[in-house]
């Protein structure tokens, strides 16, 4: 199996960063060979990572324009299993770029597919933005994973981005899903987080994954370390909350890592 998730959500400071990182993280960690693509020009990912500036590195901006392959853009990353296609400020000039390129829409989804066999999971981590960038991460992906904080407007703009996938579907990927909706900087303490939550399951249905992200400052503190929050603090909260996301998609599509068949044979 191999599944390109892409994370998504056109508001900025979801969690959409923290998610692909410490996703991306606890799924190498698992024992599987895990990509992810840094498609958000301000390259938080990037950074999260430990990966510095390096201009001379080759990032998306090339692949997406056609000056490297993913192979040639691939970087290792401080965890074994984990590699990574770092961002860069030009990114950002992609969007114009490409405007009038030929299969401008295709250019992530073809070059991924040189390399979706290597991967059980690539994770790709969008702009706060419904633009080309993630028009591309879109058309690449087969499942969206969407973080939503539990406000009061968490609905708001949600319909803007199923109306989106739906045009997506229709236009460039027939096969594209929602894979699940996870809520992130979650207090189940407060009233209002569990009154959203509970909005939120009879929108989403099983939709709605059952890990929730707590809020937790490790999560906030390890990406100015270049550390996922795994390495960062391995006991933390949060740390706990992505393995177990980690799990759950792992669960929800049959998927045994080589952890879960040492931690079967060991029980
Ligand atoms: P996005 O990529 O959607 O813009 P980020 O992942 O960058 O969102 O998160 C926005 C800010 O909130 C960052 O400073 C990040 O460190 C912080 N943050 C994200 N998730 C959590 C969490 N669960 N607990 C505490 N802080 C978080
Ligand atoms: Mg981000």
């Amino acid at each position: 199996m191999s599944k390109i998730l892409a994370v998504v959500n056109q508001k900025g400071g979801v969690g959409k960063t923290t998610t692909a990182i410490n996703l991306a993280a606890a799924l190498a960690m698992e024992g599987l060979p895990t990509l992810v693509v840094d498609c958000d020009p301000q390259a938080n990912t990037t950074g999260g990572l430990g990966l510095g500036r390096d201009d001379a590195r080759m990032s998306t901006y090339d692949v997406l324009v056609g000056n490297a392959t993913i192979a040639e853009a691939t970087v290792s990353t401080g965890i074994e299993l984990l590699k990574a296609i770092p961002s860069s400020k030009n990114l950002i000039g992609a969007n114009f770029e490409l405007v009038n390129g030929e299969r401008r829409e295709f250019r992530l989804r073809e070059a991924l597919a040189v390399v979706k066999e290597q991967y059980p999971f690539i994770v790709l981590d969008c702009p706060p933005a419904l633009d080309l960038l993630t028009l591309n991460s879109l058309v690449a992906a087969d499942g969206l994973l969407v973080p939503m904080q539990a406000e009061y407007f968490a609905l708001e703009g949600i319909s803007e981005l199923m109306s989106t996938l739906d045009k997506v579907v229709s236009a460039f990927n027939p096969t594209l899903v929602l894979e699940g909706v996870v809520l992130t900087m979650y207090d189940p303490r407060t009233s209002l987080s569990q009154q959203v939550s509970e909005n939120l399951k009879k929108f989403f249905g099983d939709k709605l994954l059952q890990t929730t992200i707590p809020r937790n400052i490790r999560l906030a503190e390890a990406p100015s370390h270049g550390l996922s929050v795994m390495e960062y603090d391995p006991k933390s909260r949060g740390a706990e909350a992505y393995q177990e996301l980690a799990r759950e998609l792992l669960k929800r599509n049959k998927v045994v890592s080589p952890r879960e068949k040492e931690r079967k044979a060991s029980a």
